[in-house]
């Protein structure tokens, strides 16, 4: 990656592609998350790869309704720790710190490599130097949730399976349905308008996760300072997720249409 210069046009897209390519050398992410990787940039590419105005406004819903949660959870997976695990930290120390590592492919191997990641920047981020950040999921993920099968479904008591929203970047589509049929919030970041995770969600950012995680931690600070009653935060997260999809199909079709 020191070959690219910042100056390339595609040098962030480049970059991320650097960070998932290391990230599958090192064990930290399997073969799958490569392919998940390269179905996002097409669509990063239909949206111009900005953060559209409606994610914009997902992102403020999102904000408020993690912070009225009473337990909020960031689960991540392979490509999330590999593209943005540090300002998922970030966001987590706004919040009550807890991320639940919750892999597609989980195996032993990969859940040691990715405790082993996060033990090893500790020294770099303020947050976990200040024990803000707790790591669910690898050694504590003794439950079970209903219609996932056994792997995929081992969730942690303290984190997601009792979790009342759940932030969840480049999730599968049967995992989000399945928190929801747990009677949880979900908010999903997926550039893909069309996946299942994207349209089962309570609310979806459509935007690029390296975007629009330092833009939630953002806007998380901005309403802290407000000093919001409940109920004026409640208001912010009225959100209508199916409307908003709607508009990133249309912001899409306009693109291809006007070209
Ligand atoms: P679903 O199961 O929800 O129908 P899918 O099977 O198409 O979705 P998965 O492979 O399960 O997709 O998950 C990857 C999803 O993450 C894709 O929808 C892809 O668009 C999205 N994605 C990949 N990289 C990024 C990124 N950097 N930022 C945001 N979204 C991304
Ligand atoms: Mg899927």
């Amino acid at each position: 990656m020191s070959m690219v210069p910042e100056s390339h046009p595609r040098y962030k897209s480049l970059l991320n592609r650097g960070k998932v390519v290391d990230a599958f050398e090192s064990g930290v992410l399997a073969k799958g998350g490569l392919i998940a990787h390269g179905r996002g940039e097409t669509y990063d590419y239909l949206i111009g790869e900005t953060t559209p105005k409606v994610a914009k406004e997902a992102i403020k819903a999102s904000a408020a309704m993690l912070m009225l949660a009473k337990n909020p959870v960031i689960s991540v997976n392979g490509n999330s720790i590999a593209l943005a695990k540090d300002e998922l930290i970030d966001l987590a120390a706004e919040l009550n710190g807890k991320i639940e590592v919750n892999l597609f492919y989980r195996t032993e191997e990969r859940e040691q490599k990715i405790k082993e990641l996060f033990e090893k920047n500790e020294s770099n981020n303020e947050n976990y130097k200040n024990n803000k950040i707790t790591i669910l999921g690898i050694d504590d993920a003794n439950k079970q949730m209903p219609n996932v099968d056994h792997l995929r479904g081992k969730v942690s008591e303290a984190g997601i399976y009792t979790a009342d929203v759940v932030l969840v970047p480049l999730e599968d589509g049967d995992r989000a349905e399945a928190l929801i049929e747990m009677g949880k919030k979900v908010i999903a970041i997926d550039l893909n308008p069309l996946s299942r995770t994207a349209q089962k969600s309570t609310i979806t950012i459509v935007d690029e996760l390296t975007r629009c995680i330092p833009l939630i931690t953002k806007e998380i600070i901005t309403l802290k300072q407000q000093n919001l009653s409940n109920e004026e935060l409640n208001q912010i997260t009225e959100f209508d997720n199916n409307k908003a999809l709607k508009e990133v199909l249309k912001l899409i079709s306009d693109k291809l249409t006007t070209q």
